[in-house]
């Protein structure tokens, strides 16, 4: 049995800059994981036929069939590899469903780093991370972490200095929002992205400030395209980031397509503050920081 977390990410910039034919959207992203986790532990026993499955805590909605992504991890892993055998999976849920936060992703790049060790490492971390990229556009970065530049649709990651170390609060309420209802509100508005992007120097700006080791110059330079449709249909954004900043954020900004919202906070007892009364206030709220790459 192996017990591997996996990380929730933000993205402290995010950026639509195109659609392909097939319905597919580039990104140009900064995306970071954080210390709010869920717990993967995975168990896996080689025979000559195939199980999986999977149980969890923490989460009643959380699929635990082959919906779940931390599942079709270990069917793909199992494929790739060519074995057969028992795979257990056991979910500890904490990071919030649908919120923005790539709960799912980051289960699902668990099992593939956990399968991965079980099995002596038949898969290259490139390898690896193109398995991924067949589940979902954040598998790739959640299973190395840390901080990276991610662009085309989730798949190319480049190295950037590492998010200075900070408090952040994480917190959402109400409704979870639809990534491809998010994306198709986009291009409503964008026109189907059919425009040529001008290059945006924000993501260097940030990169560059985090390179001093200074996280409150990088935060004006923060922006997600989601922010224009998103919080039109989820009144909740407005309101855990105007809590935030009054109570001291730095800053505060939704993460990925929403609903969750992050906030930077220069003192630690804001930062509990902060949490406490939004907690009251009906949220699932979290302080965190940022986290750097996992060990692989
Ligand atoms: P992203 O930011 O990557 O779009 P998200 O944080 O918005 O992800 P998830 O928490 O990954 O969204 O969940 C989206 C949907 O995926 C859920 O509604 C759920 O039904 C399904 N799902 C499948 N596997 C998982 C999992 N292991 N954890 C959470 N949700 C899962």
């Amino acid at each position: 049995m192996r017990t591997e977390r996996a990380n929730a990410k933000i993205n402290t910039y995010l950026n639509v800059v195109g659609r392909r034919e097939n319905g597919y959207h580039d990104i140009v992203s900064i995306m970071q994981t954080v210390s709010l986790c869920d717990l993967v532990s995975v168990d896996f026993r080689p025979s000559l036929h195939t199980s999986i499955t999977l149980m969890s805590s923490g989460n009643d909605r959380m699929p635990n069939d082959c919906r779940n992504l931390a599942w079709r991890a270990a069917e793909k892993f199992l494929q790739k590899t060519g074995r057969s055998g028992e795979v257990r999976i056991v979910l500890e849920k904490h990071i919030p469903m649908a919120a923005g936060l790539a709960g799912g992703s980051a289960d699902a790049a668990a099992v593939l780093r956990a399968l991965n060790a079980l099995c002596d490492a038949p898969l290259t971390v490139g390898e690896l991370c193109e398995l991924g990229a067949m589940l979902g556009a954040d598998v790739p970065f959640c299973i190395r972490g840390g901080s990276a530049r991610v662009t085309g649709i989730g798949e190319c990651m480049e190295e950037i200095p590492e998010m200075p170390m900070g408090t952040l609060v994480v917190a959402c309420r109400g409704e979870g929002v639809s990534t491809p209802w998010a994306y198709g509100a986009l291009d409503e508005k964008y026109d189907g992205f059919r425009a040529v992007q001008t290059e945006d120097t924000r993501p260097n700006a940030i990169a560059a400030a985090w390179q001093k080791n200074d996280l409150i110059a990088s935060c004006v330079h923060f922006f997600n395209i989601f922010e224009q449709v998103v919080p039109q249909v989820q009144g909740d954004v407005e309101v855990l980031k105007r809590m935030m900043v009054s109570a001291g954020a730095r800053h505060a900004m939704m993460s990925g397509s929403g609903p969750s919202v992050f906030g930077v906070f220069d003192s630690r007892e804001d930062a509990e503050a902060c949490c406490a009364s939004l907690q009251s206030a009906g949220a699932a709220a979290f302080v965190c920081h940022p986290c750097g790459k996992y060990p692989l």
